[in-house]
């Protein structure tokens, strides 16, 4: 291919700073003590860590230096399924800073905290706008702990009925925090296999339900990109058995503005902000995984939820059926702010637009790439697309030699061997903010890559060749990993 980002120049090697740091180098002049000097209580020092000598600059090209070695959406393309890793407009960042409003005490009296609780309420409001689920939370702190938090409105939703249920039904294309959040609600995972076509049927839907089991999670689009065009006879089949319908909504980047959560028959649903709406996400956090419920199930959800009362904002504790608090104070305020700030800017309009350009590039690329890649499933795929590397078999060449390859061109791998229902499984998710010619540039790297595996296979087996570091032992780094450098 004629140009990839890929480079390895002025990429710097970096010591640990115990190697780097020399006996009486300083990091700032101080001014000399007119003080007498007292010798500190050595049971309160203790014998404390060997901390290394540095001067300024040795310790700011060192963080800089290993902030080189990272890669984020700020540095290119990310094409991860199943975790919209896309680009953030940084004004949402500015406001999320607003000092006036990041750094007000969660403590403070509603009276002081009008502009904040404003902010909480309109969020609330514009988030069951979004799912047609009018009821929202947001407390939780990540999607697993918004499923988690679905399933505690379950349990109080069927207790409060004295309706005993035991089993939750997960299909075989969700997220595997799904049947995790269910058991740790005291729920059992009954998994339910997808149809030929990627999607689930009525048919095993109405065979697995019955009285004692408690619902259905749903990922919708699902985890192989794929919509389940059956979910409101599904949800049908599961209310007819007195059952509730929870929508994993982690994958909304596809669908806001096109989908009414609660016209396709869910329930619960919680929302990933720090996938969809606005906060840069990976490693670990922070997020937030807000739920969405319907009116019958919004005296449920926990305390407390910012209401308007007149022309003024407050914290409502008083809801005796509430499953409790889910979080310290009010989730994460920083997430919440950004999502705020990602939606007013952009208007409902944009957001559906955003939608469609997200579905649009991941349809692209399932295009561009049919050919030279086995699709896991031929027929529309939503915001990302899944491949296989079954045509690879005979060169012997993997999925992992592939991913390990596109470093060297410059591109974080997508994400492999997940859905686990695809052997080998590639998965694509461009989203809507890669243009047209980086995702050509990507497409030919892919061809590329997957050429050279024809014609040079145990050079692919070798990559990453250009990266800082070569292909690694996993099995070691997994078993036997060194956290001490
Ligand atoms: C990411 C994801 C989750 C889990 O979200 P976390 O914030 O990582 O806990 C759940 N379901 C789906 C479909 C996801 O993509």
């Amino acid at each position: 291919m004629a140009r990839n980002p890929g480079t390895t120049g002025l990429i710097m090697e970096e010591p640990l700073l115990w190697e780097k740091g020399k006996k009486g180098r300083l990091g700032m002049s101080i001014p000399e003590s007119d003080v007498p000097e007292v010798a500190a209580d050595a049971a309160l020092t203790g014998a404390g860590p060997d901390f290394p000598d540095l001067s300024e600059v040795d310790v700011v090209r060192h963080y800089t230096r290993l902030s080189q070695w990272n890669f984020g959406v700020d540095t290119g393309m990310y094409p991860l399924g199943s975790c919209t890793m896309k680009y953030n407009p940084k004004i949402n960042e500015t406001f999320a800073a607003t000092p006036a409003l990041a750094a007000a005490h969660p403590m403070l009296a509603d009276e002081y905290v009008q502009g904040n609780l404003q902010i909480m309420y309109e969020l609330q409001n514009y988030l069951g706008a979004i799912t047609g689920l009018p009821g929202v939370t947001l407390q939780p702190a990540a999607g697993a702990h918004g499923e988690l938090t679905g399933m505690l409105i379950f349990a109080a939703y069927h207790a409060s009925r004295d309706s005993k249920r035991n089993k939750i039904l997960i299909p075989d294309t969700a997220h595997g925090t799904n049947p995790a959040s269910a058991a740790l609600c005291g729920y059992k995972p009954v998994p339910l296999k997808s149809g030929f076509n990627g999607i689930l049927t009525v048919k095993s839907v109405v065979d697995a339900m019955d009285e004692e089991t408690a619902g259905i999670m749903i990922t919708n689009p699902n985890t192989l990109g794929l919509f389940e065009t059956n979910i409101r006879e599904i949800a049908e089949a599961v209310h007819a058995k007195g059952g509730l319908v929870y929508g994993d909504g982690a994958n909304m980047n596809a669908v806001m503005g096109v989908i009414n959560a609660a016209k396709c028959g869910i329930d619960v649903m919680h929302l990933n902000l720090h996938k969809t709406f606005s906060t840069p996400h990976g490693g670990g956090g922070p997020g937030a995984g807000p739920v969405c419920v319907t009116k019958e199930l919004e005296q449920f959800l926990p305390v407390p939820r910012a209401v308007k009362v007149g022309d003024r904002y407050k914290l409502e504790y008083n809801c005796p059926q509430s499953v409790g608090k889910v979080h310290s104070f009010h989730g994460n305020f920083s997430v919440l702010m950004r999502a705020y700030s990602y939606i007013r800017t952009m208007g409902a309009e944009n957001l559906k637009k955003a939608s469609h350009l997200a579905v649009l590039n991941a349809a692209y690329i399932k295009e561009q790439l049919k050919g030279t890649l086995k699709l896991a499933y031929n027929r529309p795929c939503m915001h990302e697309c899944v491949f296989s590397d079954e045509w690879q078999q005979e060169y012997k060449i993997t999925t992992l030699d592939i991913a390990k390859r596109l470093i060297d061109y410059g591109y974080h791998p997508p994400t492999i061997y997940f859905p686990l229902v695809v052997h080998g499984a590639i998965m694509i998710e461009p989203t809507e903010t890669e243009c047209k010619d980086d995702i050509d540039q990507f497409i030919e790297a892919v061809k590329t890559v997957v050429e050279e595996g024809k014609t040079d296979p145990d050079n692919l087996r070798k990559a990453p060749v250009n990266a800082k570091l070569r292909r690694l032992d996993e099995t070691q780094a997994a078993r036997r990993p060194c956290l001490c450098g």
